[in-house]
């Protein structure tokens, strides 16, 4: 049997619950978790606010497992075969069709109707379709890879939804060398998107989040300035925005927070002609109040939306840290490791904000 730790319903404990050892289809692949995740979206999940999640629920969407049953050719990322013992990383997203409106016509399959994910949209019922598992099924079709030999699995999981969500971001902020960017949040997603920034050449990185402790990890991942959002004003971060950047304000604006008040305060900060990328509004957390004339039409500001991701940009997301991960500190996003009995405690971690990143590792033996 497998262990899985189980949301039965909003709002009600993480309880573990054993699931009979799935049969594994031709191209399919069982993975023995080494370690999931406890992000933003699972807090988000266990309080019942995204819509048409089949609870009950074993979340943990993006995890890192050794595969210990693969039926047939599985192909990875690399075009190298998978082999029974490789440490296997997949992306979450799988069922995009292809050949619907938004796949085929306008090129957008993050918004593909059919597209399901692991942990969030496929329930318990479903299989072990979840990382809070001491196993996990994919089925045939999903994008898998081997994560190279120089990644560590502390690596991939720091970086995590947040990474692959980030490479998304800055795609969509379409950055150019020696660009002033703001990123709004420190969290998982906006340190990483602080360091893909710096990556991509930016002139100037400045992170606006809390507590101290994120923001010193947001100067170690590539931030220049740094503002704490409980100890500044508004007021103070426009003075010292445009004092940084000749009066202008930033190049492009990138919004990792899920405030409504980020987005009340971005068009300020970013000058004429801007770019200014929404990343962080997962769930409706309310309006924002945008005065037309001057923060959007007379600015020229363009506003972008990013909504999940895809799979190249899970693919790439590896890429960057093959190259990058040594320098970079993704593993410390989340250095907080519980076992699969520790969930409860996780999630009250992860709502109170205690920590960037809870980790699972259902490997682990509980203290009971
Ligand atoms: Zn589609
Ligand atoms: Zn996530």
């Amino acid at each position: 049997m497998v262990h899985a730790a189980v949301i039965p319903a909003p709002r009600q404990p993480v309880e573990i619950r054993e699931f009979p050892e799935p049969d594994i289809a031709p191209g399919g692949m069982l993975l023995a978790t080494e370690y999931s995740e406890v992000c933003g979206t699972d807090v988000h999940l266990w309080h019942g606010r995204l819509s048409g999640v089949p609870y009950p629920l074993i979340p943990g969407h993006v995890s890192i497992g050794v595969a210990s049953k693969i039926r047939g050719e599985v192909i990875g990322g690399d075009g190298q075969r998978l082999k029974e013992g490789d440490r296997v990383v997949f992306f979450d997203v799988h069922r995009t069709c292809g050949r619907c409106y938004a796949c085929a016509v306008t090129g957008t399959p993050t918004k593909c109707p059919s597209r399901r994910v692991y942990g969030i949209t496929d329930g318990a019922a479903d299989g072990l379709f979840g990382g809070w598992s001491e196993a996990i099924y994919l089925e045939p079709g999903v994008v898998a890879a081997r994560l190279p030999d120089g990644v560590r699995s502390e690596d991939y999981i720091g970086g995590g939804c947040g990474l692959i969500t980030a490479v998304h971001a800055i795609d969509r902020a379409a950055l150019r060398l020696t660009d002033s960017v703001l990123v709004q949040g420190t969290g998982a997603v906006g340190l990483s998107i602080v360091a893909l920034a710096r990556l991509s050449g930016a002139g100037l990185v400045v992170a606006v989040g809390a507590p101290g402790n994120r923001l010193e990890l947001a100067r170690r991942m590539g931030a220049d300035v740094v503002f704490d959002v409980t100890t500044t004003t508004a007021e103070e971060r426009l003075a010292r925005v445009r004092a940084l950047t000749g009066g202008r304000g930033v190049d492009v604006a990138i919004e990792a927070s899920g405030a409504p008040a980020a987005v009340e305060e971005a068009p300020g900060l970013v000058r004429d002609g801007g770019r200014y990328v929404i990343a962080g509004h997962y769930t409706d957390a309310g309006p924002s109040t945008i005065n037309a004339h001057h923060q959007i039409n007379r600015k020229h500001l363009e506003i972008r939306g990013c909504w999940g991701s895809e799979a190249g940009h899970f693919l790439r997301a590896i890429q960057v840290l093959d190259r990058h991960a040594v320098a970079v500190p993704w593993r410390e996003i989340g250095a907080h490791v519980y076992a699969l009995d520790e969930l409860n405690q996780a999630l009250a971690d992860a709502e109170a904000f205690r920590i960037p990143k809870a980790l699972v590792a259902p490997g682990r033996r509980a203290r009971g």
